[in-house]
Formats: C-alpha cells, sequence, structure tokens
C-alpha cells in the first residue's frame, strides 16, 4: 500500500494540469449514503431506483409522491462539506486543477469552497425543478414548500405539467454543453484522478477512458474495486477523506510549473 501512495504521489507531483472525477464516496464522509456502496440507497432498497426512472416518474404518480418525500429527506439539504472536498479546494488554489467533474448531486464541492464555475455536475443538481412539459426552471426549495403545504405532487405553475429535479433521470441524456466541458477538461489534463466512484455509469466512466486515450494517467482512489483498476497507473484502495487530504499535501503546488 505504501508502493501504490507513493506512485500516486509521483503521479500527481509532476501533473500540471489535474482534473478530479467524484462520485457518491466523497460526500459519504458528510452523511449522504452512496448508492450502491456496502450502506448504499440501492443496496438497502432496491426499489429506490425507480423514483429516478423517467418512465416509472412519468407513468406513476406514486413514484412521483415518494420522490417528492425523498428529496425532502435527502441529507444534502444539511450536509456540510468533509475534509475530501476541502482538500479539492486546496488542489484548485495551487493552480493545478484543470477540472473538477462530480457525479454528485449535492453542492457540496461548491459549499466547499470549489469555484462554482469550474464545477461540473455531470448529473445535475437536487436543488432545482425543470417541468417535463413546458422544460420552465425552478427552486426546489419553494416546490417542496408546497409539498409541505399538502401538494403530494405540485404540478408546474406555468403549464400544469409534471416537475421533476435538475437530476438527471435513468433513461435521460446529460445535458450536451455539460457533457462538452467534462469531455474538454478529460482531454486537456495530465492526470485523470477518479474519487469515491464506483466508475459503472456512463458516460462518466468513460471520461477515464477518453483521457487515457489523450495520454494522462489515471489514477483511482475508491474503498472498492472498480472495472478501471487494471488499467489505472496507480490504485488508491481506502477513505477518500484521507487519501485526497494527504496526496495534496505529499505533492504541493511548488513541485510543478506554476
Ligand atoms: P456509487 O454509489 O455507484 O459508488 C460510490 C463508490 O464510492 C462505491 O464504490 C464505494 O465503495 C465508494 N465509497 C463510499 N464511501 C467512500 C469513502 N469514504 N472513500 C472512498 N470510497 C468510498 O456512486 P457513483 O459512482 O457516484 O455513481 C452513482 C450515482 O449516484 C451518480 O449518478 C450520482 O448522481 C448518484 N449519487 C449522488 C449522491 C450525492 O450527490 N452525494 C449520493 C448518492 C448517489
Ligand atoms: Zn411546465
Amino acid at each position: 500500500a505504501g508502493d501504490a501512495f507513493a506512485a500516486a504521489v509521483e503521479l500527481f507531483a509532476s501533473a500540471r494540469r489535474i482534473t478530479v472525477l467524484t462520485g457518491a464516496g466523497v460526500s459519504t464522509g458528510s452523511g449522504i449514503p452512496d448508492f450502491r456502496g456496502p450502506d448504499g440507497v440501492w443496496t438497502t432498497d432496491p426499489g429506490a431506483q425507480r423514483l429516478v426512472t423517467l418512465a416509472d416518474y412519468v407513468a406513476d404518480p406514486e413514484v412521483r409522491r415518494a420522490a417528492w418525500l425523498s428529496r425532502a429527506a435527502n441529507p444534502a439539504w444539511h450536509a456540510r462539506p468533509n475534509p475530501a472536498h476541502h482538500a479539492l479546494v486546496d488542489l484548485e488554489r495551487t493552480g493545478r486543477l484543470r477540472g473538477l467533474l462530480t457525479q454528485n448531486i449535492d453542492g457540496l464541492h461548491q459549499r466547499a469552497g470549489s469555484d462554482p464555475d469550474s464545477v461540473v455536475e455531470l448529473h445535475g443538481s437536487l436543488f432545482g425543478t425543470v417541468c417535463l412539459d413546458c422544460g420552465a426552471r425552478g427552486r426546489m426549495r419553494e416546490a417542496l414548500d408546497r409539498v409541505a403545504q399538502g401538494e403530494a405532487d405540485p404540478p408546474c405553475r406555468h403549464c400544469g405539467g409534471i416537475l421533476k429535479s435538475t437530476t438527471v433521470f435513468f433513461g435521460e441524456a446529460l445535458a450536451p454543453e455539460v457533457l462538452r466541458r467534462a469531455r474538454t477538461a478529460a482531454l486537456d489534463c495530465e492526470l485523470l484522478v477518479a474519487a469515491g466512484t464506483s466508475l459503472t455509469v456512463q458516460p462518466a466512466a468513460g471520461l477515464l477512458d477518453l483521457a487515457a486515450r489523450a495520454g494522462a494517467a489515471v489514477l483511482v482512489c475508491n474503498a472498492e474495486p472498480t472495472p478501471y483498476d487494471q488499467a489505472a497507473d496507480a490504485v488508491l484502495r481506502g477513505p477518500v477523506g484521507e487519501l485526497l487530504p494527504r496526496l495534496v499535501a505529499a505533492a504541493p503546488s511548488g513541485s510543478a510549473g506554476r
């Protein structure tokens, strides 16, 4: 394990442009469960997946009711960033962070202080709503206030259509502009770090292939094995709340051209 860490520090220290792809594992330390880890939402309740599957959501008002309740109960409303998020803010301050691509919808990178303009939210955000019929956007807080006042499934105020969160559901495509920004950051880095992600969701995981084909080194930091471990230049197995701060501290800004 010491060797793997030394190899990872070496990769980190020599890279001038680092792109980081984060997943739910970066926020478990903030009390937000992941989906596929041992205590993951889908590991403990496979039916929960229907709440974020577009066809089920559109077809079944009961699914929408349950989805509103689960949005209201999402721990992200009260969560605070943890050392994994803070380490990525420190990395940004060294001037070497090319992009911060996150699959998380919890806004914690921005809360920690990462530049909101450089965080790419691949799967959208919990904090907005969008109408499936007219496309009108609104604030999740306002929709949840309506739920609290008794509307089980608040319709769009403009057209009466079905509202959902501005998160990417199964059966939906990622926003083209978001995907374009993510691909550009993956293509334009010397090191791609995947942190706290099972790397099982496409097209997010494919960003590793893209970066590697463009000549970047790949570092995987995750508690459990991932499908990309074999191909990675280094793999660190463990809690990202410890690994990322250690890595950023071990490879300070001065070590590569600033
Ligand atoms: P995932 O649940 O598939 O994988 C998370 C991975 O993180 C697992 O392999 C787990 O072993 C690992 N992990 C958990 N805690 C860790 C820790 N402290 N240190 C290191 N590794 C840890 O999540 P994913 O890969 O991000 O993809 C699944 C989808 O989940 C995404 O689409 C995302 O939108 C959604 N999601 C987001 C949140 C959030 O916003 N915080 C929470 C749950 C799910
Ligand atoms: Zn509408």
